[in-house]
C-alpha cells in the first residue's frame, strides 16, 4: 500500500487518474468540490450510509453501478436473517441493538414493514460454534432465551425434524429482513433529505489527498471531502490491497414448496441458522415466495472475481439444497419454487472491515467483507460509516472490525 497517495483501480490496473499523474493535477484545477460525502455501492450498507450522511446534513452522493435495487451483488433474495444473540461474537450485540432500532426508525420513516419477528433457532452439536457462540452472547448480555434438545424443538415446531445429536438455542427477538425494501427505504429517506443517487454509474477509479477526495466514473468525475467505500463483492476491484482479504464467493439459494404448508407460516417456524454435522444451514418460514427458503453457508465453495461470477442456478445446486431439506425438514421437500445465486465476501476471520482507510488522513471509511452475516448490520454500519468520516471515530468498539488486525494485515498486498 503506498502511504502517500491512495488509490483504486478498476481490476486492479494502475489508476490512470493517479494524482501523481498530471490528469490528477487536472481535475484538481477543473473541479469544484461537489459533494461533502461520496459513497461508492448504493447496495445494502451505502443505501444506509446515503441516508445517514444526509440526515447528518452532509451533502452527499450515492454511486451505483446497477439499477436500485438490483440481483447481481449481496442483499437481495426477500429475506436476511437478524438475530441478537450474536453466535459470531458477543462485540455484535451492542451494535445489534443499535440496528434493531435503526431498522424501527427507518420502518417509522418509510411507513413500510421492513423487519419481521419470527423468532429463530441456532442448532448444532452441542460443542459447536454456533452454540457455545450463542449462549456466550446470551450470558455476556442476559438475553432471554430457551435450549431445546431435538425432540422438544421438533414437535413445538413440527416444520422441525432435526436429528437427535443436535441441540437448539430458541431466541425470541429473531426474524427477518426484507433487503431490497430496506434498500429502498434508506434511498427515499435520503433523498427526501436532499442527497443526490446515481444509479447506471460505474466508478472506475478514485484517489484521496490530503484535503479530498476525487471519483471517475463512466459518466464524469465528482470531487467530495469525505468517501465512503461500501462495493460488497467488489471491493477488491477498487481497492486492490484487498485482493486477498475481501474474497467473493457464489452462493445459492433455493425455495420449496411445502408439503404440508401450515408448518412453514412465518406464525409458527422461526427463521434458523445451524450448524449440523453434514453442513451449515439457514432457512426461513413462507414469504413472498411461495417457497420454503432454505441455504446451505459456502455452499459449492466457488470463489472467483463478482464480474464473472456463476449466476446460473444448476442441478447440482439444487440437488446439495435438496439433500439437507430432505433431512432436517422433510415437509418442506416439495417442488422446486425459485432458485437464486447470491454472492457472500469472505475476509480470513469472517469478521467484518468497519474502518477509515489507514493511509487516508480520515477522509476514506470502508464497509467491506461481511461474510455472509452482514446485512442485519446494514443500519448500523451505515451510522458507523457516517461517524468515521465525519468524526474521525465511531461511538461503537470497533476493535474486531480494524483494518489493521492480524488476519487483514496479513492478507493484504
Ligand atoms: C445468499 C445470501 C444469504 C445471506 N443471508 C444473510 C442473512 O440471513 N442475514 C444477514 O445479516 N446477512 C446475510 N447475507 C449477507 C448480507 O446480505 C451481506 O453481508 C450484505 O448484503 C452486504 O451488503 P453490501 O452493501 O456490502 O453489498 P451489496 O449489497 O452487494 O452492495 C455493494 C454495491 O456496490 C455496488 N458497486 C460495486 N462496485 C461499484 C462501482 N465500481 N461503481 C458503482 N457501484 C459499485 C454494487 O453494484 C452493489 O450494489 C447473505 C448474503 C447472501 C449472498
Amino acid at each position: 500500500m503506498r502511504p502517500s497517495v491512495l488509490r483504486g483501480a478498476k481490476n486492479g490496473q494502475t489508476a490512470k487518474c493517479d494524482r501523481l499523474s498530471y490528469a490528477g493535477q487536472k481535475w484538481d484545477n477543473l473541479l469544484s468540490m461537489t459533494h461533502d460525502v461520496i459513497v461508492i455501492g448504493v447496495g445494502g450498507m451505502g443505501s444506509a450510509a446515503v441516508y445517514h450522511a444526509a440526515r447528518r446534513g452532509c451533502r452527499v452522493l450515492g454511486l451505483e453501478q446497477f439499477d436500485i435495487p438490483h440481483e447481481l451483488g449481496s442483499s437481495h433474495g426477500i429475506s436476511r436473517i437478524i438475530r441478537l444473540a450474536y453466535a459470531e461474537g458477543p462485540q455484535y450485540v451492542p451494535l445489534l441493538r443499535r440496528s434493531y432500532e435503526l431498522w424501527r426508525q427507518l420502518e417509522a420513516l418509510s411507513g413500510e414493514r421492513l423487519l419481521i419477528i419470527t423468532g429463530g433457532i441456532d442448532a448444532g452439536l452441542e460443542n459447536s460454534a454456533i452454540v457455545r457462540g450463542v449462549l456466550r452472547s446470551c450470558a455476556r448480555f442476559h438475553l432471554p432465551h430457551e435450549v431445546l434438545d431435538a425432540r422438544s424443538l421438533n414437535r413445538r415446531f413440527p416444520g422441525y425434524q432435526l436429528t437427535d445429536d443436535i441441540v437448539s438455542v430458541y431466541q425470541a427477538d429473531s426474524g427477518f429482513l426484507i433487503p431490497e425494501r430496506c434498500i429502498v427505504a434508506h434511498v427515499n429517506a435520503a433523498l427526501a433529505l436532499g442527497a443526490e443517487v446515481h444509479a447506471r454509474e460505474r466508478v472506475l477509479s478514485w484517489t484521496a489527498g490530503r484535503r479530498d477526495v476525487s471519483v471517475r466514473t463512466d459518466r464524469g468525475v465528482y470531487r467530495a471531502r469525505r468517501l465512503i467505500l461500501s462495493a460488497g463483492p467488489w471491493t477488491r476491484t477498487l481497492l486492490p490491497a484487498l485482493q486477498n482479504a475481501a474474497i467473493p464467493e457464489r452462493q445459492v439459494l433455493i425455495w420449496t414448496q411445502p408439503l404440508v404448508p401450515s408448518r412453514f407460516q412465518p406464525g409458527v417456524f422461526p427463521i434458523f441458522n445451524m450448524e449440523a454435522s453434514d453442513g451449515r444451514y439457514y432457512g426461513f418460514p413462507v414469504f413472498s415466495v411461495p417457497g420454503f427458503k432454505f441455504g446451505r453457508f459456502y455452499h459449492l465453495s466457488q470463489r472467483g472475481d463478482a464480474d464473472t461470477m456463476d449466476r446460473e442456478c444448476h442441478l447440482e445446486d439444487e440437488a446439495l439444497l435438496r439433500a439437507g431439506i430432505r433431512k432436517y425438514f422433510p415437509d418442506a421437500n416439495g417442488p422446486t419454487m425459485a432458485m437464486k445465486t447470491c454472492i457472500f465476501t469472505f475476509t480470513p476471520d469472517e469478521h467484518f472491515i468497519l474502518d477509515l482507510h489507514p493511509d487516508s488522513s480520515c477522509r476514506v471509511a470502508i464497509a467491506a467483507g461481511f461474510s455472509g452475516h452482514g446485512f442485519k448490520f446494514c443500519s448500523v454500519v451505515g451510522e458507523i460509516m457516517t461517524q468515521l468520516v465525519l468524526d474521525g471515530k465511531s461511538a461503537f468498539d470497533l476493535s474486531t472490525f480494524r483494518f489493521s488486525r492480524r488476519a487483514i494485515r496479513g492478507a493484504v498486498r
